[in-house]
């Protein structure tokens, strides 16, 4: 099957390799050059703690970072250079006149999430699992399941992956144009015209100079282009996502080879969040904040002198550091904060993996693995899907939302998944 990918982001590369294995042959569409350093992928902390996100997400974003943890290695298996993979938990700190929020997330844990491991430490038992941190704080929480991967060494280890193959990427190339065919359409068309979608796209050195624009007709389209789906940035004919909004990010790169930390730390604090996750020799992410702009201009001063004093709060070691990056970034969102799959006609559109994008991955793959064999199987139409076959292993954990079908389906179609009642059904 041809199929197109816009946007070599986190998802847009996962998804090319995963297809490409699967035998369909792939075009992969990027605005940026193939480092991705617009992406929210290269801005981001890798951090994969489902517990540590637990508060501020809903429960089937939790089991599903539980499962792409288990994912993740056998992912990362496939490749031929690893990224720093490490799974040996993540801890949480409060100082003492913070506590009420650390008391409230521990109650929260162990009410919501019992069969999850979760160990409050004193301070005896913090100094076992980090010496340094235990001079400044009597207890902490401990969450063993937890886990990191080294974000943008994951992206350079999926573009060589990428380079090996025979996908056709096309980067420095905006897609300004996606259009699928009508469900009415006959499948004699579709195979007469050899379409189920088409591209328009164009080359970002031949727009300056020739303002070319390239069309290209592909069997199923699958949108991961993150924030360039939002309305304010994508073009009116290139399937905008109406509810689809920025959420900035802020974050610094420290280099402090004085500080011993080796694994994710948080600290709970009443007005932010930080956290702080070790990286290569000496290196520290520390970050993140979190402001309802699309605006990704350099980060203010009341942002670095929140963090990095909560930073040096955590160990004075910060104090010495050179400051390697700040970096502001935004996270795509939707209003609900939910992740989704989004199907109409020829195309699916995945989308607002907000601050969860590396934490889920693995799992969205494979949904979108399942729903395109099931597109396969059904003659290249989502139409042709009966109710039972919406119904596969993964298809309860994220919404998937098909627009435009299954008007008479739905009606008998099973309850979803008791985890969340999150297959909806627009027409
Ligand atoms: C500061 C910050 C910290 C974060 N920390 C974490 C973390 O610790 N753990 C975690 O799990 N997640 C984290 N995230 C979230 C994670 O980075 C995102 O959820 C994830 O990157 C989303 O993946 P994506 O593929 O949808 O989008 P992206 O990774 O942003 O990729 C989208 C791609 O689409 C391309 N594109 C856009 N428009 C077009 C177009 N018109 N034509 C062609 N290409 C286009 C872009 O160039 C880009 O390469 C963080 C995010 C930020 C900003």
């Amino acid at each position: 099957m041809n199929i197109a990918i816009v946007g070599a982001g986190l998802l847009g590369r996962l998804i090319a390799l995963s297809l490409h294995r699967q035998g369909d042959q792939i075009t992969l569409f990027d605005k940026d050059d193939k480092s991705a350093r617009q992406s929210a992928a290269y801005a981001a902390a890798g951090l994969l703690t489902p517990l540590g996100e637990a508060m501020s997400c809903e429960p089937n974003i939790v089991e599903m970072g539980f499962e792409s943890l288990r994912l993740w290695p056998k992912l990362l298996a496939n490749l031929q250079e690893t990224p720093f993979f490490q799974q040996t938990g993540a801890i949480m700190l409060s100082h003492e006149q913070d506590k009420g929020d650390y008391l409230r997330f521990t109650r929260y844990l162990n009410n919501h999430y019992p069969q999850h491991q979760v160990h409050a430490l004193n301070r005896q038992q913090l100094k076992q699992l980090e010496p340094e941190i235990a001079r400044s704080f009597h207890h902490g929480l401990y969450l063993p399941q937890e886990g990191q991967i080294d974000n943008r060494r994951l992206l350079v280890a999926l573009r060589l992956q990428i380079e090996n193959t025979d996908i056709n990427w096309l980067s420095e190339c905006c897609v300004d144009g996606i259009e699928s065919l009508p469900d009415s359409t006959s499948e004699s068309t579709r195979k007469a015209t050899g379409a189920g979608g088409q591209l328009r796209y164009q080359f970002i050195n031949e727009q300056n100079q020739t303002g070319k624009t390239h069309r290209q007709s592909f069997d199923l389209i699958i949108d991961c282009r993150g924030n360039g789906a939002n309305p304010k940035n994508a073009h009116q004919n290139a399937a905008p996502l109406k509810d689809l909004r920025a959420v900035r990010g802020e974050l610094f790169q420290l280099f402090a080879p004085e500080v011993n930390i080796s694994r994710p730390v948080r600290l709970m604090h009443p007005r932010y969040q930080l956290y702080i996750a070790p990286k290569s020799k000496g290196v520290y992410v520390v970050g993140a904040t979190e402001i309802e702009s699309g605006d990704n201009s350099p980060m203010t001063v009341r942002s670095a002198m929140e963090l990095l004093s909560a930073a040096y709060s955590v160990h004075p070691g910060f104090a010495e550091a050179n400051i390697r990056q700040h970096i502001s970034q935004c996270r795509p969102a939707f209003s609900d904060n939910q992740p989704k799959i989004m199907v109409k006609q020829q195309l699916v559109q995945v989308n607002g993996l907000y601050r969860h994008g590396f934490l889920i991955a693995p799992v969205v793959v494979e949904q979108i693995n399942q729903l395109v064999a099931r597109f396969k199987k059904s003659g290249a139409s989502f139409t042709n899907i009966s109710c039972d076959q919406q119904q596969f292993n993964y298809s309860s954990w994220l919404p998937i939302t098909y627009k435009n079908t299954y008007k008479n389906a739905y009606k008998n179609a099973a309850e979803p998944h008791p985890l969340k009642k999150n297959t909806t059904h627009e027409n």
